[in-house]
């Protein structure tokens, strides 16, 4: 059963019952649901009301990564010109309290039929759009049918060539992947699914069987995740999540650092706190299993690469730094730097 109120994750143990009246605002502006594979203290932190969500920093914003400062028509964000991200849903299984679009999610239901409509005409006249990201609700709550619906519109499209999901399912409901949900994503564009997950405690056996039945059916898998202090700021429990990840064919793709969304200060990092992380996995886990550690620029500027970087210039050469921190120089020699072997004499005949 998934636990939505107070009394609930009081009975579940997650709170304690003299916290819960002073929890009762926090959890009217952020909606509250734990499903059964969440309920457990080592997660709870991601899922559970907290105080510290009521203090909302000056720097913190309603849309951190800009969605709607792109939003051709509702419903659809246009960032970037070979992809879209389609909100079909602002429902989720769960409702993480770091979540970056805690503004916008947990309202019932899924775009109305005259939105989509929009959006897949907005898609349709734009050649450009090559790939169409289903996110934020979680586009696996839909149902199969409504799902098969939606992924048979954008099959249309002849230049969609990608549909990307970015889901939680797998982890938090994998009861979900289904052979029906499965039938519905064999379309003609390939179908990638990027995994949300945090920590290892989610890679639970039924989640290991959900991956197993998604990447049988050719399914390509990505993670991401997000680097959350006091859930999994720290290298021990980013490894362990990374190799369960790879062990069950899901490569790590980004770490994400958190963003600047209002009331989850107690959840960031520094950026420096980050990088050391990433600087210890670096030499422990094979690069199959190593993230990219990113930065969605506040206000809707894009995704980049946030280090720690190896490399530094000095004059005529680079210093290369090792996994273990030992420094090298490095110069480079092109072909452009090789002198050519002088020609041969021309002798008379
Ligand atoms: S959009 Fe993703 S991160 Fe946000 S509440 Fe839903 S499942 Fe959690």
């Amino acid at each position: 059963m998934t636990l939505t109120t107070l009394l609930q994750l009081v009975s579940a143990g997650l709170i304690a019952p003299e916290d819960a009246p002073g929890l009762a605002p926090v959890a009217e502006t952020f909606r509250v649901a734990v499903t059964a594979p969440m309920a457990r203290p080592e997660l709870a932190a991601q899922f559970v009301p907290s105080l510290a969500e009521l203090l909302t920093r000056a720097e913190e914003l309603a849309d951190p990564i800009g969605d709607h400062a792109h939003e051709p028509t509702p419903g659809l964000t246009h960032r970037y010109p070979d992809r879209v991200i389609l909100h079909a849903t602002q429902t989720c299984e769960v409702y993480c309290r770091f979540c970056f679009r805690r503004e916008s999610v947990g309202a019932s239901g899924h775009l109305p039929e005259e939105a989509l409509t929009a959006a897949l005409n907005h898609i349709a006249k734009t050649p450009a759009i090559r790939e169409v990201i289903l996110t934020g609700g979680d586009p696996m709550v839909l149902s199969p049918r409504r799902l098969g619906d939606l992924l048979a519109r954008l099959a249309a499209i002849p230049h969609v060539d990608v549909v990307r999901f970015h889901t939680r399912i797998p982890v938090v409901n994998p009861a979900r992947i289904t052979e029906d949900l499965i039938a519905a994503m064999d379309i003609r564009p390939a179908v990638w699914v990027v995994v949300h997950t945090n920590h290892p405690a989610e890679i639970t056996p039924e989640a290991a069987a959900a991956l197993r039945k998604l990447s049988r059916a050719g399914v390509p898998l990505l993670s991401q995740s997000v680097l959350l202090k006091g859930v999994n700021d720290d290298a021990s429990t980013l490894e362990t999540l990374f190799r369960a990840l790879i062990a069950n064919r899901v490569k790590p793709y980004y770490l994400h650092h958190a963003d600047l969304a209002k009331g989850t200060s107690h959840f960031r990092t520094t950026i420096a706190e980050g990088q050391a992380i990433m600087a210890q996995l670096r030499g422990r886990l094979s690069g199959i299993a190593q993230p990219t550690y990113v930065l969605d620029i506040p206000g809707g500027h894009g995704k980049v690469p946030i280090g720690p970087s190896y490399l530094a210039q000095e004059a005529d050469r680079w210093q290369v730094t090792d996994p273990k921190g030992h420094r090298h120089a490095y110069a480079d020699v092109t072909r452009g730097d090789v002198q050519p072997p002088a020609p041969a004499p021309i002798l008379a005949p």
